[in-house]
């Protein structure tokens, strides 16, 4: 049996009831095949494969608060220090009832090579726990975020593990969190990004992951004879990538036309107002009903009856969250004329799906290139904090941009290298993993 096969029932076997992370671990081997079986003898004796599939730390602690009824409630708290090869753990906190070991594992996972592709000194890492800010008070917000940090302010710091937002943690989370790791540790530093700018926030943090999506788009196309301009954009979800998102793909000409949460999606014949998406979301924190109210133009579609992806378009960009795209919409995509994917969330597209796109030559970017902005950002945020000095929007913004063009071209570069070209999903991991790799094998064996 090959060394990837023998480590991939390895990781089924030793961690039973995590489905999503044995489906990260299987896509990021199998497109390692070709650079795992040129060096197999080597990468098996270092056991390479075992260690970069080993969290080299997990963290599962409780997380008890009191509710606005003075009754007490309890959850999990999770943070995996996934591999520090490269730099300090670095990796969001998810906020969402569906959150367990196994997803946090995935995101980790996905999260080392991410970094490593930003071309930054970042390790991966990725937390949360299985509370939902929806519904919840302030003052019940800040009390959950205040017993989370109580336990895991011990093993973050500003140069071991800076913890960043993800679903369910914007930047009030952010604020409680920082505020508690302040109070207890009397530390005043790039503990967490994401943070607000009137204390070491960077600006263009809350756009980058939507505006690093569509720059990394935008050159994918260019480097492809196509472009953005006046092309109809599908896209899923309606939190902080999904509306920066829209808000670049007005700003690069296309026409975003759709958006989406858990309960239903809006298709706008006239393009997403993204001003009122704003007002709805992040200002009201209200459901999608009320962006048709206001425009009786656009429609509204319940979830579980159909999806964004029935919409005709030009390109694709899911937004939301893992496997919200398979292969029936991926066929659907297809024959409705999609020629462009790229993935703003983490894993949107089932393996399935992915090979459809691929397989009919649809330009297919996947995950942890697509979305390496909010990241790539968060480490510029870091280094701001360092230096004590705030850079103008702009100067995060072009790095920004230069960052997506260089992630671009690193895994274009390396899909050719290694005899497939055009295959950003296997061009992705191999440059994501060489790095990792190199640095691993030069530090010995920790
Ligand atoms: P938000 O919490 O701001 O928004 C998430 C959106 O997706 C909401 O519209 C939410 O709807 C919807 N959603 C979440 N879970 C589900 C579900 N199970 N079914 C259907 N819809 C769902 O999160 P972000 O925008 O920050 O993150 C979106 C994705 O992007 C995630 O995969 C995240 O890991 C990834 N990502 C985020 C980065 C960032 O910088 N924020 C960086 C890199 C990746 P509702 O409000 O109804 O729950």
């Amino acid at each position: 049996m090959s060394y990837v096969d023998e480590v991939y029932d390895l990781v089924v076997a030793k961690n039973p009831a995590q489905p999503e992370f044995h489906q990260a671990v299987k896509e990021v081997l199998e497109s390692l095949r070709v650079v795992i079986e040129a060096n197999e003898e080597k990468y098996r004796k270092d056991a390479l494969l075992e260690r970069i599939v080993t969290p080299e730390r997990q963290l599962l602690f409780r997380v008890p608060w009191v509710d606005d009824k003075g009754q007490v409630q309890v959850n999990n708290g999770f943070r995996v220090q996934f591999n520090s090869a490269i730099g300090p753990y670095k990796g969001g906190l998810r906020l969402h009832p569906s959150v367990n070991l196994g997803i946090i594992k995935f995101l980790g996972f996905e999260q080392i090579f991410k970094n490593s592709l930003t071309g930054l000194p970042i390790g991966g890492g990725k937390g949360g726990s299985d509370f939902d800010p929806k519904g919840k008070s302030d003052r019940e917000v800040m009390a959950f975020c205040q017993s989370f940090i109580t336990e895991l302010y011990k093993y973050i710091g500003a140069d071991t593990d800076v913890p960043a937002g993800d679903i369910g943690t914007g930047a009030r989370e952010i604020g409680y969190m920082y505020g508690q790791y302040k109070r207890l540790t009397g530390l005043y530093e790039g503990v967490l990004t994401g943070k607000g700018l009137s204390y070491g926030g960077s600006l263009a943090r809350t756009e980058a992951t939507g505006y690093g999506l569509l720059y990394l788009t935008a050159e994918m196309l260019k480097c492809n004879g196509k472009d953005i301009k006046d092309k109809t954009i599908v896209i899923s979800g309606a939190g902080n990538v999904a509306i920066y998102a829209i808000q670049k793909a007005w700003q690069l000409g296309g026409k975003p036309v759709t958006c989406s949460d858990s309960t239903g999606w809006v298709y706008d014949p006239e393009g997403i107002d993204v001003a009122l998406l704003k007002e709805i979301k992040e200002v009201k924190r209200g459901r999608l009903t009320e962006y048709v109210q206001a425009r009786p133009g656009a429609q509204y579609h319940e979830a579980g009856s159909s999806k964004v992806w029935s919409v005709k378009c030009d390109i694709a960009l899911p937004c939301a969250t893992q496997n919200e795209l398979d292969l029936e919409d991926a066929r659907a995509l297809v024959a409705n004329g999609c020629f462009a994917v790229a993935e703003g969330a983490n894993m949107p597209t089932t393996m399935e799906a992915t090979e459809y796109f691929q397989a009919n030559g649809v330009l297919f970017c996947p995950g942890k290139a697509a979305n390496a902005g909010g990241v790539a950002t968060s480490a510029l945020e870091m280094s701001q904090n360092s230096e004590r000095l705030s850079w103008t929007f702009e100067e995060v913004d072009a790095r920004l941009q230069g960052i997506m063009v260089n992630i671009f071209h690193n895994l274009d570069e390396a899909a050719k290298k290694f005899g497939c070209e055009g295959n950003y999903v296997a061009g992705a991991n191999i440059a994501g993993f060489l790095k990792v790799a190199e640095a691993m094998t030069a530090q010995g064996v920790v």
